[in-house]
Parts: structure tokens; C-alpha cells; sequence
């Protein structure tokens, strides 16, 4: 097995397709190093990073054609550090969940863990298939995760009921699709979809969200200040954060928005990229007898991140050699445990990239089957 060789005409451009972090174009890269005497190194709190902030907050402004009264918050600390911030300051008393996998059941067992609020109230799919939301009349929270990381599974989040819509959109946003006038907030961490480095969040927030971030900080519930969303409020209307933020992160988010916005105008023709891609890897699986699409469901699979269950040859294999020729991190999420490739095609993987990649496997799995 070892001694199998993919000639490298059939060799993506660049071979990183793991499921977060996302790869870096390298535009994004030569920006951060032509920034990197005058705005790396600076204070946060003058206008050289400020700007980058502004312009990282309105690039996610138009690229989610955000209504009047929405605001773009930032802060430190990604979605697991925000999951916190979001038991303290947006959760009233009771929150519904979807859990399907790994990062949505994360969320649900850190609510699960705060003293102040009441039992969550979970709706459990099997992994790799998706729950079925409904009304849910004593929850003043509605807890979605646009895109399982780790199944594969897309979910759009929804109106309900009266209550907030909070998604953790961290693999999802920027490449499914969105109407925001559907949620309340949408936050994600920028290591995936846009293609930056880990540590900072930003959520779109509706004046409702706004509003209850508002009203619980004028209660009496102790909130640590480094969690505390009416401090993210504040700090991001200055194009600030609290504490010191990666501003090397913020760069490289803002590049990326930017560059979906120049390539594809807004989020619809980002979507439509994103389906090409989707349409190219599913299909390509279907019509292997040794491969399907873990998840049954056409209209669930994901538009970011594709899981094919492989039959009949090791997935561990193929990726073994497919790593030794440096295309990365197509393993399964590891508690799934099943004979998987996991191919994320974020907005920054060409479709061309993803075709190369399954080409390689077809290689591999002739190679291998001889
Ligand atoms: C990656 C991921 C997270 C965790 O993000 P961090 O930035 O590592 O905290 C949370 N939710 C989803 C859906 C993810 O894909």
C-alpha cells in the first residue's frame, strides 16, 4: 500500500480539505504580510486595526444584506468561548436544541451545565440525519446549528415561535443558505468558511437579540466580564473588542469577505458555487459502487462539508496515501467511527481542487483493489 503513487497531474493545486481550520489563500496571506509593519503590532485600540475591524463588519453587513437595526458583534474567544458568553447573556430561562452530532451536542451540554437556567430541552437526531424542529412554547431560545461539522448535516434555521433564533453557524456561514430575517443571531468563528486563523467570534444580531442581551444585563445574574454580550455590544459598535483581539484574524476574515463579495456579489452567488461543488462530490460518489453519501437524505447534505461512507476499501488506507502526497485531513470526525472521507470544500476550495480530489481517490482505490 505504501508504494502507491498518484502522479501528480491528477494532484489538486493545493491539497488541504479538512473540515476547519479552512485553508488561506495566499492573497490573503501577501495582504497580512503587507500589513504586518503597519497594523500588526499596533494598538487595537487606534484607527489601522479599527479600520480593519469596520471593514470586516461591513463586509459581513453586505454579504448578508443585513436589515436596518442588525449589527455585526466581535468578539474573542471562538464559538466554544461564545456557547458560554450565550448561556449568561441570551438565554432567559430555557432553551430548545437540535442536537445531530458533535458541536450542536457541545452547546446543549454547556446550557445543560448552567445552575441559573432551566433543564435545556433537547431533540436528538441519529448523526447523519436531521432533526425536525418545532414550536417549543416554554423555551425563550431556539438553538440551531446551520452546518454539523461532524455529520455532514445542513439545517436551515427557521421561525418557529416567539422565541430567539440562536445559530452557531461556525462551519456554515458564508456558504449556505441564509435569510437573516429567519434569526436572531448567527455566530461563527472565522477559521472555517472564512478562511482565517481560530480565536474570534461574529454574530449577527436582530434588534430582538439586542434587546434581550440588553435586558438580561439589567437583572441581577452574575456574568463574568470577559462573557458579558452587552459588553460585546458596546465594544463592536466602536469597531473594538474587550480585551486584545488576534487582529491577524481579523485580517484575514476581512480579506476573505471582501474577495467573496468581489468574486460572487453577495451570499446567493457564493450558495451557488458552494452547490456546484456539492453537486460534483455527491454525484461522484453515487455512481461508485464502493461509495455513497453517508447522509440518505439529498436535501440534508451539506453544501460545506460532504461525508462519504466508503464499502469494501479502508478509508484509513485511502487516506494514508492521499496524505503522503499531501492531500490532508479527509478522516472522519473521530466519534463518528465509521470507514469515512470527510471533505470539507469551504468557499476558499475551488471546485477544481475537489474534482482533483476525487479523482486522486478513484486512483487510490484502483491502485489499492490491485
Ligand atoms: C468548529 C466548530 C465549532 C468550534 O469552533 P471553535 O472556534 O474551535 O470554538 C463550533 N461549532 C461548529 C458548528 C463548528 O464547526
Amino acid at each position: 500500500m505504501s508504494d502507491v503513487s498518484i502522479p501528480s497531474d491528477l494532484l489538486p493545486a493545493d491539497g488541504r480539505f479538512g473540515a476547519g481550520p479552512s485553508r488561506v489563500p495566499a492573497a490573503a496571506l501577501a495582504e497580512l504580510q503587507r500589513l504586518g509593519t503597519t497594523v500588526l503590532g499596533t494598538s487595537h485600540r487606534q484607527e489601522p486595526v479599527r479600520s480593519e475591524v469596520r471593514r470586516l463588519r461591513e463586509g459581513m453587513r453586505a454579504l448578508f444584506g443585513l436589515p436596518d437595526g442588525y449589527e455585526v458583534l466581535l468578539t474573542v474567544g471562538g464559538a466554544t468561548a461564545f456557547w458560554d458568553a450565550l448561556a449568561f447573556g441570551i438565554i432567559a430561562r430555557r432553551s430548545r436544541h437540535y442536537t445531530f452530532g458533535e458541536f450542536s451536542g457541545k452547546f446543549a451540554r454547556v446550557v445543560a451545565g448552567a445552575p441559573w437556567l432551566d433543564d435545556p430541552d433537547v431533540v436528538e437526531a441519529v448523526p447523519g440525519t436531521a432533526p425536525v424542529p418545532s414550536p417549543a412554547p416554554d423555551c425563550d431560545v431556539q438553538a440551531w446549528t446551520h452546518n454539523e461539522t461532524s455529520t455532514g448535516v445542513m439545517l436551515t434555521p427557521a421561525r418557529l415561535d416567539d422565541a430567539l433564533v440562536v445559530v452557531d453557524a461556525t462551519s456554515g456561514a458564508g456558504a449556505l443558505p441564509l435569510d437573516v430575517r429567519d434569526v436572531d443571531l448567527y455566530y461563527f468563528s472565522l477559521q472555517k468558511g472564512f478562511a482565517s486563523d481560530g480565536g474570534l467570534t461574529v454574530a449577527l444580531a436582530s434588534p430582538a437579540a439586542l434587546a434581550r442581551i440588553a435586558e438580561l444585563r439589567a437583572t441581577d445574574r452574575y456574568v463574568p466580564a470577559f462573557l458579558d454580550l452587552a459588553t460585546v455590544v458596546e465594544n463592536s459598535r466602536k469597531d473594538q473588542t474587550y480585551n486584545t483581539p488576534a487582529v491577524a484574524t481579523i485580517v484575514l476574515a476581512r480579506v476573505q469577505v471582501e474577495a467573496m463579495l468581489a468574486e460572487h456579489g453577495a451570499l446567493d452567488g457564493v450558495v451557488r458555487a458552494q452547490r456546484a461543488k456539492a453537486h460534483h462530490l455527491y454525484g461522484w460518489a453515487e455512481d461508485r459502487p464502493w461509495a455513497r453519501p453517508f447522509v440518505s437524505a439529498a436535501e440534508d447534505r451539506s453544501l460545506v462539508v460532504g461525508t462519504i461512507d466508503l464499502d469494501g476499501v479502508s478509508a484509513d488506507d485511502v487516506n494514508r496515501v492521499l496524505r503522503a502526497h499531501g492531500v490532508v485531513d479527509t478522516d472522519p470526525y473521530r466519534k463518528l467511527g465509521r470507514n469515512q472521507l470527510r471533505v470539507a470544500f469551504f468557499p476558499a476550495v475551488p471546485l477544481s481542487d475537489v474534482e482533483a480530489y476525487t479523482a486522486c481517490v478513484d486512483h487510490v482505490v484502483g491502485a489499492l483493489a490491485t
